[in-house]
């Protein structure tokens, strides 16, 4: 299995968090990613920690990319913050427009995340490899699914060199929205975004509020285990596996892990995954 792999992590809130994440990226290094992602706070919450982790990715050696969110933002702190990621070394950016915490108005120059791209391009050239997401599912607050595609074909066209899918556990979908893309002239590639599965409520009660779908013999079968995570931990071995296979099957660019900031799941997906490959897979 030679697809290439990267990890996301989000910023650790505790001095134990911080030391937990060191330790399950140490062990996720032996995997080889490519690149690990540093999640982003919307209106910048996280950036402190977003920095930090992402400077300690750096220090060990390997590639990091930050999430950036341009909700609220204005140019001049866009502008002031990119220099900084420049000198830190960072080359990598995951490029959104984020989400404000309900209550709190949409503000700042950007609307959308094509404006962050475009901005990025223009002020820093090819400084960076610019990702952003895409949303085989449909994102939640899109118009329709036409205009979403759209939307991220104009997200593309203001100089985005790749893309990252929100999570999905119904392979169609994904074939569907690469094969609508490459349609709209839209030929960067498209990483799948996968989500271990290690735990029942908190994966129902994210995917509902993200717009990703768990189909529902998935659903069905994690409510029936209730507390029993080792049943819930192996049939998500088993259901993430299958679903990493088809797509490495049909030539995945790269596979995305939502690591959680834990290295089991993620670890235990891919030794399996290498181990059923031929040499040349
Ligand atoms: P956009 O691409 O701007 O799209 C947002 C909505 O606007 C969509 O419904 C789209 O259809 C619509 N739209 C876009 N352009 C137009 C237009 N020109 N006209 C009309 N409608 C338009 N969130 C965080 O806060 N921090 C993170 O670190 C983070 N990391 C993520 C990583 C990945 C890989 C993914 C898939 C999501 C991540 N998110 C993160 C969540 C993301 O911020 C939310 O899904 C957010 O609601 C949309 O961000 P976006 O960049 O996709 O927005």
């Amino acid at each position: 299995m030679n697809t290439p792999l990267s990890f996301e992590f989000f910023p650790p809130k505790t001095p134990e968090g911080t030391l937990k994440l060191r330790q399950a990226r140490a062990q996720l290094y032996d995997l080889k990613p490519e690149f690990c992602s540093v999640t982003y706070g919307a209106g910048g919450s996280t950036q402190e920690g977003t920095m930090a982790t992402v400077k300690e990715i750096l220090a060990e050696g390997q590639e990091a990319a930050l999430h950036y969110s341009c909700i609220g933002a204005t140019r001049e702190g866009v502008r002031e913050q990119l220099s900084q990621l420049r000198a830190m070394g960072v080359k990598r950016l995951v490029a959104l427009r984020g989400d404000m915490p309900s209550g709190y108005g949409m503000g700042g120059a950007f609307q959308y995340a094509s404006d962050l791209v475009a901005f990025i391009r223009a002020e820093t050239g090819n400084t960076f490899h610019i990702e952003v997401a895409a949303y085989p599912e449909v994102h939640p607050q899109a118009k329709s699914p036409a205009a979403d595609l759209q939307a991220f074909a104009t997200k593309v066209k203001a100089g985005a060199d790749s893309a990252i899918t929100q999570y999905f556990y119904n392979s169609d979908a994904y074939f569907r929205f690469v094969d609508d893309a490459d349609k709209l002239g839209v030929h960067v590639p498209i990483v799948p975004g996968i989500m271990p599965i290690t735990s029942s409520s908190q994966l129902l009660r994210f995917s509902d509020a993200c717009g990703a779908e768990i189909p529902r013999w998935i659903r069905q079968r994690l409510v029936a285990y209730g507390d029993d995570v080792a049943s819930i931990k192996a049939f998500g071995l088993e259901v993430v596996t299958d679903l990493c296979d088809q797509l490495i099957c049909a030539g995945v660019p790269g596979l995305h892990f939502y690591t959680m900031n834990q290295s089991a799941a993620t670890m235990a997906l891919v030794r399996g995954l290498r181990a059923q490959s031929t040499p040349d897979e």
